[in-house]
């Protein structure tokens, strides 16, 4: 999972070099595909759910909060926030993680959204310790998150990550701490605020994937897959 962790990283990192006003959301997913080429591997994004999804990345601009579709016809512009989900299918299991970065010069109500859903991300992370409940990771994410004015989703969740993208348990970015499934080593956990300015409401777009927040606000997503230990929480998802 370390491995497949380090390829999902090494996506993140080629595509984030592209967010520049007038590449395509296609073009981002050429240059992941690339790189999983590379290593042989696949995105176990490809083909999933219903209508099957046809990318190996979820590109997510502005007010699209997770899933939107990669087009060529959709073309980044200076200012815009843009949500890079990915995941990488590696001897047999799976890694799964996504950043949010800026084109060019992005507003400040921008930027402080950037920053609080990342370290939001963190303030759950350092709740992946032994003897902890998934619920500590969520009510942590909902304070930082709310302590700063946003709103948390609550239809999408983080979960369970291994064999599978998605196993248990789900892990909300809202929640009560001494709840929910124990933390023990060896549990891997996508952690993954999802977070809006104005209202926690979603809705979905006509392509029957793209999620948007139900009031156009912006919108803003960072997650890793995090590993319990004896010791740190290992971020499986970096270089
Ligand atoms: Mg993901
Ligand atoms: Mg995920």
């Amino acid at each position: 999972m370390r491995e497949a962790g380090r390829i999902n990283a090494t996506v993140h990192a080629a595509v984030r070099d592209l967010l520049q006003p007038g590449v395509s959301t296609a073009d981002l997913d050429a240059a992941a595909e690339d790189v999983l080429k590379k290593f042989g591997v696949v995105s176990p994004f490809k083909g999933y759910g219903h209508p099957p999804f046809p990318n190996s990345i979820t590109v997510s601009i502005n007010e699209e909060l997770v899933h939107g579709i990669p087009s060529k016809d959709r073309k980044l512009k200076e200012g815009d926030i843009v949500s890079i989900d990915c995941g990488t299918y590696y001897q047999g299991y799976v890694a799964d993680s996504a950043f949010t970065g800026g084109v060019g010069q992005i507003s400040e109500k921008a930027a402080k959204l950037l920053e609080v859903t990342e370290k939001s991300l963190y303030a759950g992370i350092e709740k992946m310790r032994p003897g902890n409940m998934t619920g500590d990771v969520s009510e942590a994410i909902q304070q930082y998150v709310e302590s700063h004015g946003y709103h948390v989703t609550r239809e999408y969740t983080g979960h369970g990550v291994g064999k599978q993208m998605h196993e248990g348990p789900q892990v909300p970015n809202y929640g009560k701490a001494g709840t929910g499934v124990l933390l023990q080593p060896g549990v891997v956990i996508a952690i993954e605020p999802m977070v809006l300015i104005g209202t926690h409401r979603t809705k979905v777009a006509k392509d029957n994937w793209t999620v948007v927040s139900a009031d156009g606000s912006l919108t803003a997503h960072f997650e890793h897959s995090i590993a319990v230990t004896e010791g740190e929480p290992l971020i499986l998802t970096v270089l």
